[in-house]
């Protein structure tokens, strides 16, 4: 081997299994390892870039660029945070319509809970994805009730109709109540129903789910 310890000017050098490196068989010091300067090199260079196109608004660009580190350094935070941010488009999407964003950003968000980096931007991103669902369900849990009421009115109105004998048109309230009911069970009212009595969620759970 040609190299020598930049500290004691040995040549010999072992591997150390705990913490993963070369060092120098008298004194201990770390070998320097080229390779892993490159390594570190590339992953700064493609972080920067990414948080360019972060900055740029290039959502997509942005979770390529990340994906292959996010596979070399798995814990580290800032990668899942940026994910997280392009998918969100930097917190500013809470429809999340894209199913490609949202699958990126419902992995970085598991991935930051279990490392611990949960921070108060997702949780007041968390909250408005939240309080918009609410929204739509009740929007959903009023037109269920005025199509409740539609078909209880075109009932009394069938019964008077048949009292009166006015068959044919009882009959067309009949098909009505049906309509309603059908408009009231295709709503899918046991899930809004448990979806409005469910908690709010906590800073753990995940939005995007
Ligand atoms: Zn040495």
């Amino acid at each position: 081997m040609d190299r020598v310890c930049s500290r004691c000017g040995c040549s010999g050098f072992h591997y150390n299994r705990s913490r993963m490196r070369m060092e120098c068989d008298s004194c201990g010091a770390p070998a320097y390892d080229p390779q892993q300067d490159q390594q570190l090199m590339q992953y700064d260079r493609t972080y920067s870039q990414a948080v360019s196109h972060l900055a740029a608004g290039n959502w997509d660009q942005t979770i390529r660029l990340l994906n292959p580190l996010m596979s070399q350094y798995p814990t580290e935070k800032r990668l899942y945070l940026a994910v997280l941010r392009a998918a969100t488009q930097d917190f500013s999407d809470v429809d999340m319509e894209n199913s490609a964003h949202r699958a990126a950003a419902s992995e970085a968000w598991d991935k930051l809970v279990r490392l611990n980096g949960v921070s108060d931007e997702m949780i007041r991103y968390g909250r408005r994805r939240y309080e918009k669902h609410r929204d739509a369900l009740n929007g959903r849990r009023t037109r269920i009730l005025v199509w409740i009421f539609a078909a209880a009115l075109c009932s009394i109105t069938a019964g008077g109709l048949f009292a009166a004998e006015h068959y044919l048109l009882a009959v067309l309230c009949t098909g009505g109540v049906a309509a309603c009911l059908y408009k009231v069970f295709s709503s899918h009212p046991v899930m809004v129903a448990r979806q409005l009595m469910s908690a709010a969620p906590n800073y753990q759970h995940n939005p995007f789910i």
